[in-house]
């Protein structure tokens, strides 16, 4: 997606070799246009999926689902990554560790807003080691549900998550996908 990459080339700043900021238009400012740009091309991407569901985890999934969501004229579900003391019955849980935080933290769902055979489409802003899509996948997959795709804004190629994904049998799209990154350099698949 020639936007995005330009978006990210322009904006985008490699911290590390392995981590990249791109707050002004994904994870802290966020361009409405833009992901509601990548919203259609996830849409576009998994058209013949038949999903039923878009399903995403706070906080920087949630503009880009909510976008594939709308188009696809689907319903979406927000993954929790904080427990909350209203949030209580029905739940289901499990331990994620945390690319940015550097620590776990209990990915919830409450079942109730998830059907038994639903498919359903993962979207997140990043995708590196795959711990939080296995995670989502662990709980979509006890509640009853198939994950028929993972879209992910920017996918750093370079890391172990999205061929850990496809060798377990899911289909991935990246709009976005890093191959490498160094100070001053971002480079695509
Ligand atoms: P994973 O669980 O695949 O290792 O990491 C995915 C999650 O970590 C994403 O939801 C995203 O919030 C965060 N993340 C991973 N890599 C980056 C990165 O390079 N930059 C930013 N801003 N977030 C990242």
């Amino acid at each position: 997606m020639e936007l995005l990459k330009n978006r990210i080339l322009a904006e985008g700043r490699a911290l590390s070799e392995q981590v990249l900021l791109v707050d002004s238009f994904l994870n802290h400012q966020v361009d409405v246009k833009l992901m509601k740009a990548c919203g259609e091309e996830f849409a576009r991407r998994f058209a013949d999926a038949g999903i039923t569901r878009v399903v995403t985890i706070e906080a920087s999934g949630i503009t880009p689902a909510a976008m594939t969501a709308l188009t696809m004229d689907l319903p979406m579900v927000i993954m929790k990554k904080q427990v909350s003391s209203i949030l209580k019955d029905g739940i289901i849980q499990t331990e994620v560790f945390s690319f940015t935080k550097n620590a776990p933290y209990l990915l919830t769902l409450k079942t109730d807003f998830i059907q038994p055979g639903d498919r359903v489409l993962l979207i997140d802003d990043f995708l590196a080691n795959g711990e939080a899509a296995f995670g989502a996948i662990r709980l979509l997959e006890q509640a009853g549900a198939r994950v028929a795709g993972i879209g992910a804004v920017i996918a750093k190629a370079f890391q172990p998550g999205i061929e850990k994904l496809r060798a377990a049998g899911y289909r991935v799209e990246a709009l976005a996908p890093v191959s490498r990154m160094a100070e001053g350099v971002i480079e695509f698949l």
